[in-house]
């Protein structure tokens, strides 16, 4: 295995602050070089950070773009040249390559700790197996949607989100702070495998695959008129049927879910994703048969 450096980025939203107190204290207490191989520690979006928003002009984790789709004003955005710069550094190509890139996420929605990942790579794949299969995480896979493209680990061979929660915006939780830092322990620990080739992959991974995003309902001006259903708050990752409640709104209707296919909600409430007109997203359960392929792949980083 020839992976040499791992970027670990947190902040990339600037009001997600666990995962920056987190890398400080791992900082602190481990060398940045494990078993030869370099952790390259970054706050994303510094400036929002600084501010305590998500972001400056635009979503950072929707920058990382093809220059052909980019829009015409983007070069302006403080966003889009940020991850232009993280590109050219810590990029493939970049100063300073990193093969992998694994970006620390929190969500107002109770979604526990889970594994974000962006389309099918196998060496993706392999990553997120390891983890699953230590810690019985949920991994939500996603795909084909075209309203949502530009994600940071896109951008570099390998990656993978960890996305925990709840928590609310930049809210310090000491007990969210501890999982980011058993999981990037434990990354470290799986990864250390990896170079001596003592993993075995489990057999199976199982994913929750994006479906498509609903919006709240709303009144004839445009506004929100609609809270989450008490029986679906707080309700992540558990399954639901046609005629489950998802809304009530003020007139105190119920709106239930009228698909004929069983899913399994996702982000629900998530209070960043109302900009993007996002109340919950739907996933599916799929089960991928693990392949050796995975790890040559990983191998061959
Ligand atoms: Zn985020």
């Amino acid at each position: 295995m020839t992976i040499k450096r791992i970027l670990i980025v947190s902040g990339t939203h600037g009001n997600e602050i666990n995962p920056i107190w987190a890398v400080k204290q791992l900082n602190r207490e481990e060398n940045s070089l494990s078993h030869g191989v370099e952790y390259e520690y970054i706050i994303g979006n510094p400036v929002a950070y600084e501010k305590g928003c998500r972001y400056i002009d635009v979503d950072l984790n929707r920058s990382f773009k093809e220059i052909e789709n980019y829009d015409q004003h983007s070069n302006n955005f403080y966003e889009t040249n940020r991850a232009n710069f993280l590109v050219d550094e810590f990029g493939i190509d970049g100063s300073k390559p990193c093969q992998i890139a694994i970006d620390l996420h929190t969500t107002t929605a109770n979604m526990g700790t889970s594994i974000v990942l962006y389309g099918r790579r196998f060496k993706d794949f392999c990553l997120a197996a390891l983890l699953q299969n230590k810690f019985g995480l949920p991994i939500y896979l996603h795909e084909k949607d075209n309203a949502q493209t530009g994600f940071l680990v896109e951008a570099w061979p390998c990656g993978l989100v960890i996305e925990i929660g709840a928590v609310a915006q930049n809210f310090y939780d000491s007990n969210i702070i501890n999982r980011f830092l058993i999981i990037l322990r434990s990354l470290r620990e799986e990864i250390d495998k990896l170079k001596k080739n003592l993993i075995e992959l489990p057999k199976e991974l199982v994913v929750h695959v994006h479906q498509g995003s609903i919006d709240y309902p709303r009144d004839e001006k445009g506004n929100i008129d609609g809270l989450i259903h008490p029986q679906r708050i707080n309700q992540d990752w558990k399954l639901i049927k046609r005629g489950d409640p998802l809304f009530l709104d003020s007139q105190g209707l119920i709106h239930e879910y009228g698909g004929d296919e069983l899913v399994w909600p996702v982000f629900i409430g998530e209070v960043a994703y109302k900009e993007k007109k996002i109340a919950m997203s739907y996933t599916k359960k799929e089960v991928i048969f693990s392949n050796n392929q995975w790890v040559y792949e990983f191998e061959s980083l």
